[in-house]
């Protein structure tokens, strides 16, 4: 097995559980097959082996400088970028008369399970530039496709999204930056930006920034912000990189994880010379953002499963070979110490882990390929895959965040000590990983966006998609013992988080939002551990069903591993629901009425 993932798994998770290949029955994908996917996965996991995995560490211990006005970083990061680029993996979901390898997302997420596993801060830079080209080519006019987007393809330039402020984070109805209209119809801009992921680096001759910002006399709030294409460079008339825009680096943030991708406070305009280009209608920007938004927390919620994936798999290597202690029946001191995986509470943590990554991959793979559904097909199945996914997001990016950080935690556990120390990959991991329940919106901001909007929306449209869906499963594990019982359970925890949800629509209509939403957090977490194990329901009929077959010793083993977690997840996690349900219906104001004076 790799350290990045097990590609049983991947294999189990695209072709058994989802049947990926029969997205090649779309026109789109039809030049596809099931060989051509697997030879993008294999590409992937042999770059991001050679070119990523190679200075994970380095990067880490060697954060990007800020010398004499340029960001320097260690050689090895441009070398995997290009490696990246040069596959074609940046324009890996574009048409092929884009020069893209027009793959579906579902496919484009389980190859970048290698990257992020093996390096998620160099496969920042690569994943940026692809989100920000595709946001261009949405949403762009001709001329800024024309101009921007085949060398943000080829990776000749890369790209960011720059929307924070000091004081604009969560709250971005709150940013100043300014846009100035131009009598030739550009803007002038001008602000202060921080936290800009990749705002400035040597890999690349040009970086496109897309910048929210507002223009003087719009509408207040969100209403009024617009979305602009802002080059580091502007551009001659051959569409290379000409002088510079005016967009400063004014300073790098240092981080506790992440720290190979540069993290940075940019000002825009300070001699009043920053040319920016509207990107669609005035005051509309953050529509077109979100749209790059909802992406990046998809690829949030999968990257931050793949950093967990890699620490579930680094404990498990360590724990069948660490020996330490007897088994509580051996009373003999002088008796050999048996490896720790042998403890009860070792395989605990183990199957936690399991049951949270693998549960995790099996709802990003879900949701990419909700994703390529609403993409090709037609009617109520495409209206109903945009449906789903869209109130799917919040808990695909903050759930999975949570739970990938989660199984960091146990891995630092399970190798003790060693755990502790630079030594070991684990720590790191666990660096990286924090920032995953912070970015693209904080997990607050998340569980607010759930209960306050996204459960309403259509009249709760996609939350009867929701359950429709997981009743069809339900009905799936008919005549399967152990996928049955894991039903039955479900089913009634369903019923549960439905009661307590309509509860929370008539308290949203009597007692308002404030009371209502004071708990998000705790809803949010109920429709986590339904979905996951929903997730895990999907996994268990496969694998029940596989057993049932005249199948190799090694795959007994691999389909009774699924149903094992399976049954961690059901039976030792799914059970707290009864605690949120509880605290949702009573509407608990233990938070809400603590006073500033009383901490
Ligand atoms: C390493 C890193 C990379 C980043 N990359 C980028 C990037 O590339 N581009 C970019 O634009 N930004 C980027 N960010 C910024 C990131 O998106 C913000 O940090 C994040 O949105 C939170 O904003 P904030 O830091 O201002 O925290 P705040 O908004 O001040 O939030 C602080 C706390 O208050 C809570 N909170 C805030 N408002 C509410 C509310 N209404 N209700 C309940 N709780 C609330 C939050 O949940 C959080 O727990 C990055 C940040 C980091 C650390």
């Amino acid at each position: 097995m790799n350290q990045l993932i097990n590609n049983r798994d991947l294999e189990f998770q695209l072709y058994e559980v989802l049947a990926t290949e029969k997205l090649t029955q779309a026109e789109k994908f039809s030049e596809h097959n099931k060989e051509t996917f697997d030879a993008v996965l294999e590409t992937a996991e042999k770059i991001a082996t050679k070119y990523f995995l190679n200075h994970n560490h380095k990067a880490d211990q060697n954060e990007p400088q800020f010398i004499d006005g340029k960001v320097e970083m260690i050689p090895e990061v441009k070398e995997a970028f290009d490696a990246y680029r040069d596959a074609g993996f940046i324009a890996s979901g574009m048409d092929f008369d884009l020069g893209g390898m027009q793959l579906p997302f579902t496919i484009s997420l389980a190859a970048s399970a290698y990257f992020m596993s093996a390096n998620p801060s160099t496969t920042g830079y690569g994943f940026l530039t692809a989100g920000s080209a595709n946001l261009i080519r949405t949403f762009g006019n001709d001329e800024q496709k024309e101009k921007f987007l085949p060398k943000m393809l080829t990776g000749e330039f890369s790209g960011t999204m720059a929307l924070t402020e000091p004081s604009a984070g969560s709250s971005l109805s709150d940013i100043t930056t300014q846009a100035i209209p131009q009598d030739d119809g550009t803007y002038k801009i001008k602000g202060q930006k921080i936290f800009i992921s990749g705002g400035d680096h040597q890999l690349t001759d040009n970086i496109i920034h897309l910048v929210l910002a507002k223009i003087k006399g719009g509408p207040v709030g969100v209403k009024g912000i617009s979305l602009f294409v802002v080059p580091k460079f502007r551009l001659d008339e051959q569409g290379n990189p000409a002088d510079a825009n005016d967009v400063n680096l004014a300073g790098l943030f240092h981080k506790m994880g992440y720290r190979g991708t540069t993290s940075t406070a940019l000002s825009f305009g300070e001699n009043d010379d920053c040319t920016g280009y509207l990107i669609g209608q005035e005051h509309h920007g953050l529509k077109y953002m979100f749209q790059m938004m909802n992406e990046a927390r998809l690829w949030v919620g999968f990257g931050a499963i793949m950093i967990g994936y890699r620490g579930y798999l680094a404990s498990l290597d360590y724990a069948k070979e660490r020996p330490q202690g007897r088994n509580p029946t051996q009373k003999n001191p002088t008796s050999p110490q048996v490896n720790i995986i042998e403890h009860a509470d070792v395989r605990r943590m183990l199957l936690a882990q399991k049951s949270f990554v693998e549960g995790g991959v099996a709802l990003c793979f879900y949701s990419g390929n909700l994703v390529d559904i609403a993409e090709t097909a037609e009617g109520e199945v495409k209206i109903n895959a945009a449906l789903l996914l869209d109130l799917l997001m919040p808990i695909v990016k903050a759930c999975n965040s949570d739970y990938g950080l989660l199984a960091n935690d146990l891995a630092i556990q399970i190798l003790g000590g060693s755990g502790y120390t630079h030594e070991y990959p684990v720590e790191q991991c666990y660096r990286d990983n924090r920032l995953n329940p912070i970015h693209e919106g904080t997990n607050g901001i998340q569980a607010l966006d759930l209960l306050g909007r996204k459960v309403w929306l259509n009249n709760s449209a996609g939350l009867q998609l929701l359950a429709k869906n997981i009743v069809a499963d339900i009905a799936q594990s008919e005549g399967l013992k152990k996928s049955n019982e894991f039903a039955l359970t479900i089913g009634k925890a369903l019923e549960l988080c439905n009661k307590v949800t309509q509860h929370l629509g008539a308290s949203m209509a009597s007692n308002g939002a404030n009371k209502t939403l004071a708990n998000a957090g705790c809803y949010l977490s109920m429709m986590g551990k339904l979905v996951f194990s929903w997730m895990w329901l999907r996994q268990s009929i496969v694998a029940e069903k596989a057993l049932a077959n005249d199948i190799s010793t090694s795959e007994q083993s691999f389909y009774q591993g699924k149903l094992q977690a399976a049954q961690y997840f059901i039976r030792w996690e799914l059970p707290s629901i009864h605690q949120d349900a509880d605290l949702l219906m009573t509407l608990d104001d233990t938070c809400l009425n603590m006073q500033e004076d009383w901490f």
